[in-house]
């Protein structure tokens, strides 16, 4: 199913990442800002409110599916985790010659739309060029923006270096 039927207004939204950018930026400086105060007087509701709200907002602009460890602005403003085969780096090598998934022909291939809509951002452009290590099933459920703020989403498994840029 398209995108935009499942949440009208997301599509528009997902390709204008500029303005995406400037949110995700803002909500960065907001949140690192008052998180320590709102951890300080009430840590379980503070992490509820954020769960309730991603799942709200983050779930209707970008599909999201709750894994814990938000990578939106590296990959385009577009989440990794709504290709069927949950690629953290992307795309396979099955993108169809229209641009299309090969697993939902009718869909278009989430890595491609991430590669178009990552060129029209500004400061994290160059991030989708970044490999991204596996993806922590045990954060799933969990707040993205709370695993940043404290460190948990920069934890890589035993072996991994954490994020390698490959313009290097
Ligand atoms: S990368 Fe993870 S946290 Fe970010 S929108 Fe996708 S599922 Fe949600």
């Amino acid at each position: 199913m398209k995108e935009s039927k499942r949440s009208p207004g997301s599509e528009w939204l997902k390709n204008h990442p500029r303005l995406l950018e400037l949110a995700y930026d803002s909500s960065k400086v907001l949140l690192k800002r008052f998180y320590p105060l709102l951890k300080r007087v009430n840590q379980r509701a503070t992490e509820r409110f954020m769960i309730w709200s991603e799942k709200r907002v983050k779930g209707y602009t970008f599909n999201c599916q709750m894994c814990g460890q938000c990578i939106l602005h590296s990959t385009g403003m577009t989440c990794p985790m709504n290709c069927p085969k949950n690629l953290r780096n992307g795309p396979c090598g099955g993108v169809r010659a229209n641009g299309h998934c090969e697993v939902i022909p009718e869909m278009p291939c989430v890595w491609v739309q991430a590669f178009e809509r990552s060129q029209m951002m500004g400061a994290y452009s160059h991030e989708i060029k970044l490999l991204q290590p596996p993806v922590n099933r045990q954060l799933q459920d969990g707040s993205s923006w709370i695993n940043m703020l404290e460190g948990v989403d920069q934890q890589t498994p035993p072996g991994w270096t954490p994020v390698k840029d490959l313009t290097d």
